[in-house]
């Protein structure tokens, strides 16, 4: 993979970045920032992180995480480059009504806008964590073990810990010169996997307990009313989609997290060639092939209704190519 020689002298040139990525954070997100981050430092650079939401539990195992501020320092993003890791619009990292004077987008979505100054988006790069340790090698940096574990645990997410469609030998070799530089596989994947509270094994209970199946698309979801039943928050849903596609049969797993009255997150997880970004980008969301998501304001069941219309052809889709 090749790192653009305008975005590795843009990094040499400057001495200061606001680093920020998507909404909702997840172990990629979160991980490749702080990465990142560590590497530009370590070579004299400040860096500001920055996440709309705070970061979630089931991240606070990562190395550095504490350094992610929820507030934006006055007068910083006038002044400082815009470097968004994992996403590439502003309106998908919370900040759409901030203006930049310069901005880097570093991401491996497949969908995109026009926007960046620099755009580096990679999408068969099986994580942004891919690309920032090829970054960190082109910058000539020494890959500690804080900066390996951020990284092994943003490439394990985002295959599904090597199990997913985008998975291949450049992941294994790459994972392999993270696990010698420190990253612990088991260390990583108990905290990833194994560390569920009570509450949040509640939630997925109660989550199971609302499974249609329609079409070959597993359809599940979450109200508020239960994180108040079971003391478990949204962050707890992470994840909840992976359950359902464990069935042989489903081709689409949905999931519907309650937001607000009749307005809904949705999150798909598909089989094989099954395109739920395309979905997703309908409403305005996005994500991968087999991994997207989007917004809507509509009751639940006429959510429910216009999603099996987009997938009419998910029965008959074969899993594997
Ligand atoms: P999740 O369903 O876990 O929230 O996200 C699955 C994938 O879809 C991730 O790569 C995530 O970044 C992307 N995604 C989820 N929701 C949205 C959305 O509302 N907009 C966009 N652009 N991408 C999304
Ligand atoms: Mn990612």
């Amino acid at each position: 993979m090749k790192v653009p020689p305008k975005l590795l002298s843009f990094l040499k040139g400057e001495d200061k970045f606001f680093i920020a990525t998507h909404i909702s954070p997840e172990a990629d997100a979160i991980g490749s920032s702080l990465a990142f981050s560590m590497a530009l430092e370590s070579l004299g650079k400040v860096t500001v992180l920055y996440n709309r939401d705070p970061v979630a539990k089931f991240c606070h195992f990562l190395p550095g995480h504490e350094k992610f501020k929820n507030v934006i320092p006055s007068r910083i993003t006038s002044e400082l480059p815009l470097i968004l890791l994992d996403c590439n619009t502003l309106k998908r990292a919370g900040i759409g009504d901030l203006r930049f004077k310069y901005s880097i987008i570093i991401d491996h979505h497949e969908t995109e806008e026009d926007f960046g100054d620099i755009k580096w988006i990679v999408p068969e790069a099986a994580a942004t964590g891919v690309m920032v340790f090829y970054l960190i090698k082109e910058l000539d940096v020494n890959m500690t073990k804080e900066m390996a574990i951020n990284l092994y645990s943003a490439i394990a997410i985002d295959t599904g810990t090597f199990r997913y469609g985008n998975t291949t030998a450049e992941t294994f070799r790459v994972t392999a010169e993270l696990i010698e530089a420190g990253a612990n596989p088991a260390y990583v994947a108990n905290n990833l996997y194994e560390t569920w509270s009570k509450e949040r094994f509640a939630l997925l209970i109660m989550a199971l307990n609302t499974l249609e199946i329609k079409d070959n698309v597993a359809i599940t979801f979450v109200t508020r009313n239960m994180y108040k039943k079971t003391g478990a928050s949204p962050e707890d849903t992470e994840n909840f989609p992976a359950f359902t596609r464990i069935m042989k049969d489903v081709r689409v797993s949905a999931f519907f997290r309650e937001l607000a009255d009749n307005y809904w997150k949705v999150s798909l997880r598909s089989k094989g060639d099954i395109n739920v970004a395309l979905i997703a980008s309908q409403y305005d969301g996005g994500g991968h092939k087999n991994a997207a998501g989007y917004e809507i304001k509509s009751d639940l069941e006429s959510a429910k209704g216009a999603l099996l219309k987009a997938l009419p052809f998910a029965s008959h889709s074969p899993i594997e190519k």
